[in-house]
C-alpha cells in the first residue's frame, strides 16, 4: 500500500471498458471526492484489458458487465493473480453484479458454462431460472456493519449462492439481490465487499463508500450529505411505491414481444 502513509490513497478501476455498463465507474469518483472533502488527496487509476494490474493500490473497483465481458476480466485477473496480491496486502474491493460474481468460486459464461472464478469469495453464481432480474433494490445491511439501508438498482441474470466464508452484505426487502431463496444480498469477506446494486451504489449509498475507506485509512471525519440523503429518501421511497415499470420484476420474453432491449413503455 504504497500512498497511504503520505495522506494519499489510490483507487483501482479495473477494466472499465468490459465492466462498466451500468455506471458502476461513478463510484471511483465519490470515493475520490470523500477523501478530498477531508484533505486527504486520492488519484484513481484506471487499468484496461491487457495492461498489467497494479498491485499496491489501496482500494480496487469492479463494476457491472455482460457475461462475455466479464469472462475476459476473470481470466486476466486469475492469470496475473495482482488482485489477490493486494487482498492480502491489505487493500479493500468493492465489486458490483458481473464484478462480484466473478470474485466468486464460479460464475456463468456467454456459454452458459460454469467458469472459474477469483475465489476470493465463498459464492458460486449460476444461471437464474425466468428471465433477468430488474428494477429497484432496498437491502438491510448486516447490523454489524452499522450501515443504514442500502439503495440501488439490479439487472443480472444469474443468482448466487453464499457458501460457509461468506456472509451476506444484508437482506432484502424490495427486489432478488442474490436471489438464492435466503433473501441475502452481496457478500462480505475482511476487506471485500461484493453487490447486486448498481447506482452507482456509492453515490446512493455514502455511508457504506465511508466504510470502505475506513477499511484502509482508519475512521472518518463525518461529512454532511445533503444532496445525498434527498436523493436517498427519493430512491427508497419509489421502492417501497409499486410501480408498473420501475417495481422489481422479472422481465421474461413473451411470445411476439421485443426483447429486454426494446421493452415497451406504457404511456
Ligand atoms: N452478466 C451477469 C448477469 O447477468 C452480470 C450482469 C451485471 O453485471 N449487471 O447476471
Amino acid at each position: 500500500m504504497s500512498s497511504r502513509s503520505a495522506g494519499s490513497l489510490s483507487i483501482a478501476v479495473l477494466y472499465p471498458e468490459l465492466l462498466g455498463t451500468y455506471g458502476d465507474g461513478g463510484n471511483a469518483t465519490v470515493l475520490a471526492r470523500r477523501l478530498e472533502w477531508r484533505g486527504i488527496e486520492a488519484e484513481i487509476v484506471e487499468v484496461t484489458a491487457g495492461e498489467a494490474t497494479p498491485r499496491t493500490c489501496d482500494v480496487y473497483l469492479l463494476g457491472g458487465g455482460e457475461d462475455g465481458p466479464q469472462t475476459l476480466a476473470a481470466r486476466e485477473l486469475l492469470g496475473s493473480r495482482a488482485l489477490h496480491q493486494a487482498v492480502d496486502d491489505g487493500a479493500a474491493v468493492l465489486a458490483v453484479c458481473a464484478g462480484f460474481q466473478l470474485l466468486g468460486t464460479t460464475f456463468v459464461g456467454p456459454d452458459g458454462a460454469a467458469h472459474e472464478g477469483l475465489g476470493l469469495l465463498d459464492v458460486a453464481t449460476v444461471r437464474g431460472d425466468g428471465g433477468r432480474r430488474v428494477g429497484e433494490i432496498v437491502v438491510e445491511a448486516d447490523p454489524d456493519l452499522g450501515l443504514p439501508e442500502l439503495t440501488g438498482y439490479e439487472n443480472h441474470a444469474c443468482v448466487t449462492a453464499l457458501g460457509p466464508d461468506a456472509r451476506a452484505l444484508g437482506r432484502v426487502s424490495v427486489g432478488y439481490g442474490n436471489d438464492s431463496g435466503d433473501r441475502s444480498e452481496g457478500a462480505v469477506a475482511g476487506r471485500i465487499v461484493g453487490t447486486y446494486l448498481h447506482g452507482p451504489v456509492l453515490a446512493r449509498n455514502p455511508a457504506l463508500a465511508d466504510h470502505i475507506l475506513a477499511s484502509v485509512v482508519g475512521l472518518l471525519d463525518p461529512l454532511d450529505d445533503p444532496d445525498v440523503d434527498a436523493l436517498r429518501d427519493e430512491r427508497l421511497a419509489a421502492a417501497h411505491r409499486p410501480h408498473p415499470i420501475t417495481s422489481t420484476r422479472r422481465w421474461a420474453r413473451r411470445p411476439g414481444r421485443p426483447t429486454i432491449s426494446g421493452i415497451r413503455r406504457r404511456r
